[in-house]
């Protein structure tokens, strides 16, 4: 299994990069999990539009879904090219019916999870849970034969999401916040809750993302390794986990 940040930032993407994105692969399946502004340029860096099997969302806040739209195009253009067979799955909450609904379209089609069962994604189990934040996100708890991948979406720091990510292979938790600042208001964590949540969840390694637009991220590595002393890195395009 592979795992690759397209776009790490929170809010709105920098100079060409884009917002949260990950590209998920398993044998010749990909899954890409949430789909922020300029995610479907850069996704082209690394796999063909045509081979994106599914897309799963975490939440309705544009820095995850500004380019499912754009997307939906795409997939139209490449059925009208007959390199499409299928409509492209597109699974999301549907605490937001009217923008789940939305995720129907001439080549995609929207598909529900909810956090009580485990859903399948071709060779992926997931499992979600409801995060502390203003709008309903969830965080995917993500199996993969020996394989788990847990990434926090957007949320605040609460206690249940240690024992969610616990003995994880790699957490991908978000980062808006450095240490002494207050996020809980904004539904966000800081380096520090970041640090240990990862310590107490005993995780293999940890990527920072969701990045904020102020400070120096490093700032943030440091402040997380007080707590956490494991491998740690900052989300950056590219960076890629192998099994
Ligand atoms: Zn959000
Ligand atoms: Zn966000």
């Amino acid at each position: 299994m592979e795992v690759k940040v397209i776009g790490f930032w929170g809010a709105y993407p920098e100079k060409g990069e884009a917002t949260s994105c990950f590209l998920l692969k398993k044998n010749n399946y990909h899954l890409i999990v949430d789909l922020g502004s300029g995610a479907l340029s850069r996704l082209q860096n690394y796999i063909e539009i045509k081979d994106i099997d599914a897309v799963v969302l975490s939440h309705f806040h544009n820095d995850h879904v500004a380019d499912v739209g754009s997307f939906q195009y795409a997939c139209l253009v490449q059925e009208q090219l007959n390199q499409l067979s299928v409509k492209i799955p597109i699974y999301a909450a549907t605490d937001s019916p009217t923008a789940f609904k939305q995720l129907n379209h001439q080549a995609t089609v929207a598909r529900a999870y909810d956090a009580i069962n485990p859903q399948q994604i071709g060779p992926f189990n997931i499992t979600f849970m409801k995060t502390k934040h203003p709008k309903p996100c969830y965080a995917m708890r993500i199996e993969c034969g020996d394989d788990v991948i847990v990434y926090t979406a957007d949320t605040s720091y609460f206690k249940e999401l240690v024992t969610f990510s616990e003995n994880a292979d790699l957490l991908i938790a978000e980062c808006s916040f450095y240490k002494g600042m207050n996020g809980t208001k904004a539904g966000h964590m800081t380096s520090e809750e970041v640090g240990r949540l990862a310590s107490k969840a005993n995780v293999n390694e940890v990527w920072l993302s969701h990045l904020p637009h102020f400070g120096e991220h490093q700032q943030l590595f440091e402040e997380a390794s007080e707590l956490y002393q494991g491998r740690m890195k900052l989300a950056y395009e590219g960076l890629t986990w192998h099994s």
